[in-house]
């Protein structure tokens, strides 16, 4: 019974999603969306109802209540594991409701090590909400494995690591870190958010969780708020069930629906992500009001090989410094025209934000905070002639 207080069984329906030898694109595709058996819609439908009807008591079609289970869900759960290579996948309210789930998998008096420039959210839920339920936290420079070993702190149970990072683009090594993190009997999460499964898949390095925001490039359209985790260990998977069940951490269809959409076109995206932000970085590196531009596919980038190494590509996500300060930042900030200033990043529009002010106030004063000089760019989709034009009177008005 889906609506008490216990259930730990998965439904039913969930089988671990079929291994294919289709390529990436028709796993977005196809992958939990035949077309529905009574009409034949060929568009996954939006099931919008709560419950389900039971033939007899406690004989039903694999679906009771839709906190526990929803077909479209589901829809989205088996194609975005199959975007993962993973076996098990579950759908959240949000990024954060992800991570939430996974963060209580831990008990009190477990410690948690996570990367020294973590996303804003992902520190402050840790510290100030985790914390005060007794679970001790350090944050560790993850691009040197080698010293995580050495300072390893007692208890650890989890490394939490996000490649590339929010807003430094830093890069983590995932089979150096996975090596690590399980010689010393701990899990390791990996934040996947900025370079989606199309451009890397931590599980096959030796993650044991995948988590994401899809509201970034997975939905990619700026119109939902979403979160994922996907993993081949089936323990994990029905805990994070149980606890979803638990806790309550779901989406409505329509959700669930529009993300689902917007993965389908994940591939091409990228692709033009990928070649618009190659464009831009080469742009900033020779304009003068720029001094330090981060990103992964610079080979004078640190993590520059490991990024070859474990990514196809090297996403849309910029980061740069102006040369003339904080007050030449946020006067840049303001002056394009295209892009739009706001917080979030991956979807089809160009994005600009201020992370110190923006998205990583909340780490202020601690070692997670961010030059205040620095500007993050999303790059979009739209044509490059046009975010290059933009970028540059924007940069000239500083200059
Ligand atoms: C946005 C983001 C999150 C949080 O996801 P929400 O969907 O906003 O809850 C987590 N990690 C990274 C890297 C993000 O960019």
């Amino acid at each position: 019974m889906s609506d008490q207080p216990a259930p730990d069984q998965p439904a039913p329906d969930r089988a671990p999603s079929e291994p294919t030898s289709y390529g990436f694109s028709t796993r977005a595709l196809h992958v939990g969306q035949d077309p529905e058996p009574i009409t034949g819609a060929v568009t996954v439908p939006v099931f919008q109802t709560s419950t389900f009807a039971q033939e007899a008591v406690g004989k039903h079609s694999g679906y009771e209540y839709a906190r526990t289970g929803n077909p479209t869900r589901t829809a989205l759960e088996r194609a975005f594991a199959s975007m993962e290579e993973a076996a098990f996948g579950v759908d959240f309210a949000s990024g954060m409701a992800a991570e939430d789930a996974i963060l209580r998998m831990l008990r009190p008096g477990d410690h948690i090590v996570m990367g020294n420039d973590a996303y804003g959210g992902t520190f402050r839920l840790i510290s100030k909400v985790f914390a005060p339920m007794g679970i001790t936290w350090s944050a560790h420079d993850l691009t040197d494995p080698q010293a995580l070993a050495g300072a390893w702190p007692q208890n650890t149970k989890m490394v939490w690591a996000e490649t590339p990072t929010n807003p430094l683009l830093t890069v983590i090594d995932i089979a150096a870190v996975a090596a690590v993190a399980h010689a010393n009997d701990a899990i390791l999460i990996c934040d996947n958010t900025f370079a989606t499964p199309y451009l890397q898949q931590p599980l096959a390095h030796g993650a044991d969780i995948v988590v994401h925001s899809t509201t970034k490039y997975l939905g990619g359209h700026s119109d939902t708020v979403g979160g994922f985790a996907a993993t081949n260990n089936a323990e994990f998977d029905t805990q994070l069930r149980f606890i979803q069940n638990s806790v309550g951490a779901v989406r409505g269809p329509w959700d669930v629906y529009l993300t689902l959409r917007g993965a389908k076109t994940l591939a091409v995206r990228m692709d033009r992500h990928n070649e618009n932000a190659a464009a831009v970085v080469q742009l900033l590196q020779a304009h003068p009001a720029v001094s330090t531009v981060f990103y992964p596919g610079l080979p004078g980038h640190p993590g520059h090989e490991a990024a070859v190494r474990q990514m196809s590509g090297f996403g849309g996500m910029v980061s740069f410094r102006a040369a003339a300060g904080r007050d030449a930042a946020m006067k840049m900030i303001e002056s394009t025209k295209l892009f739009i200033l706001a917080e979030s990043l991956g979807a089809v529009e160009s994005l600009i934000e201020h992370p110190g002010v923006m998205t990583h106030a909340s780490a202020e004063g601690s070692a997670f905070e961010v030059p205040d000089d620095l500007v993050r760019l999303s790059i979009g989709i739209e044509d490059e002639a046009d975010i290059l034009a933009d970028l540059t009177q924007a940069l000239n008005a500083i200059n």
